[in-house]
């Protein structure tokens, strides 16, 4: 192996970023080489997390992208409104941009280049230009619908308005006291800044069709029925998948040569779609791999990560065989409220994907929400 080729990461979004950066920073013996097709890292995101989301080593990290900070969090259903006093954060994308371009030099990044090919030991540009490599990681991202999974959807449209809310501090997680349309729906507000509010409204649906003109439209309804008014600054949208079953063998083949990171290996939060805590703690643990970190080691060590990760999801997906199989989609609703009785320490484990058994006999005992013999088909259907 020449010492001198770079690990190769392919997809400078959430996960391929923060895996950059660990890099940099922990192996600069390395050399390394992070290739985005768009113009900038991170595209067009607003990225979430309760503090239980970050794991201890990457809090610098995470500090790092100056995040919106707000001391206190709500959810509201029709038949329960509870405020938290646990904080909620967010950073955009420009502030990992900015984190990876003052991190990395500028030999280690390239824009607007699409990798057409990806390979064991080199990857093949869209202009057909090959770049040879000691090892290439897929952080391409979302790959849509996959075969081998079996997938519901969460899927949304936010938009940024030059307005204010009465409570700064507060960020609304999860308000669901709205007629409920094509799945469990709620909308989302974050007051980013004394002027600029982020209205979301979301879906978990069974498919991943989404109209972002007609969403958009019931975002400035909903919004306008809270109050808030004012220019739009900016949209964001997304089709984030939720994992109900599959074959992981199929998913990601025994022997591929290529590691992966972020959604393109996987590496979800089976019931809520997010990806941050996964794409900070793989960044933690590649940059500390002992070695050279070459193709078959990082290939291999991926794979595992992703077979143990399939592991720990077992329970969020029965979960979300129950909410996409066992209950029609206008009582979804139903489910959540019923989980956001729990105690704090127990709805942030699940956030974190890490419940404890304790965390998830509590979450299955009480009167069910759906029908229990809906359930037990959905339970038994695999
Ligand atoms: C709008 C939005 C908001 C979200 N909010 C949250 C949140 O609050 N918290 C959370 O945890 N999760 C959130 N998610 C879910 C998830 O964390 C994100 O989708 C996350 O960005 C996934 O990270 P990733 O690195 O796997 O993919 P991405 O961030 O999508 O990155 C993939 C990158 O690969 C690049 N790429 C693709 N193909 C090629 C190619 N052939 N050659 C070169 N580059 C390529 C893309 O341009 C992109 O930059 C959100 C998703 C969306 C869409």
């Amino acid at each position: 192996m020449n010492d001198r080729l770079p690990v190769v990461i392919v997809g400078g979004g959430l996960a391929g970023a923060l895996a950059a950066v660990r890099m940099a920073q922990r192996r600069p013996d390395l050399p390394l080489l992070l290739i985005e097709a768009g113009a900038a890292i991170g595209g067009n995101h607003t990225w979430s997390f309760f503090d239980s989301d970050v794991p201890a080593p990457a809090r610098d990290l995470i500090a790092a992208l100056n995040p919106v900070r707000w001391p206190r969090h709500s959810v509201r259903f029709q038949a329960l409104a509870r405020d938290f006093d646990a904080p909620y954060n967010a950073f955009r994308a420009e502030a990992l941009d900015r984190l990876v371009r003052a991190t990395l030099t500028p030999q280690q990044l390239r824009f607007n280049t699409p990798v057409e090919r990806l390979e064991a030991d080199g990857v093949v540009l869209a202009g057909g230009e090959r770049i040879a490599a000691r090892a290439v990681i897929d952080a391409r991202g979302p790959q849509g619908a996959v075969p081998a999974l079996e997938l519901g959807w969460q899927k949304f449209v936010g938009i940024e308005f030059a307005a204010s809310v009465p409570d700064p501090q507060r960020a609304m997680v999860m308000d669901a006291t709205m007629p409920q349309i094509d799945g469990y729906r709620f909308v989302y507000v974050l007051p980013l800044a004394a002027d600029r509010v982020l209205v979301e409204d979301t879906y978990y649906a069974d498919g991943p069709a989404l109209d972002v003109e007609i969403v958009s439209e019931r975002v400035r309804t909903l919004a306008a029925e809270r109050g808030i008014a004012g220019a739009e600054l900016r949209r964001e949208s997304g089709v984030l998948p939720i994992l109900i079953g599959g074959d992981p063998q199929a998913f990601w083949p025994a022997g591929d040569p290529v590691a992966r990171l972020g959604l393109a290996g996987g590496f979800f939060h089976a019931t809520t779609g997010y990806s941050l805590r996964l794409a900070l703690l793989l960044a933690e643990e590649l940059s500390t791999l002992p070695g050279r970190l070459e193709g078959p080691q990082l290939a291999a060590w991926s794979r595992q990560r992703f077979l143990w990760h399939w592991h720990d999801m077992g329970f969020f997906r029965m979960l979300n065989r129950m909410l996409f199989r066992a209950a029609a989609p206008d009582q979804r609703h139903r489910i959540f409220a019923h989980f956001y009785r729990l105690g704090e320490d127990r709805i942030a484990r699940f956030y974190a994907g890490e419940p404890t058994l304790g965390d998830k006999l509590r979450i299955l005992s009480g009167k069910p929400p759906v029908g229990i013999a809906a359930a037990l088909k959905a339970l038994i259907r695999r």
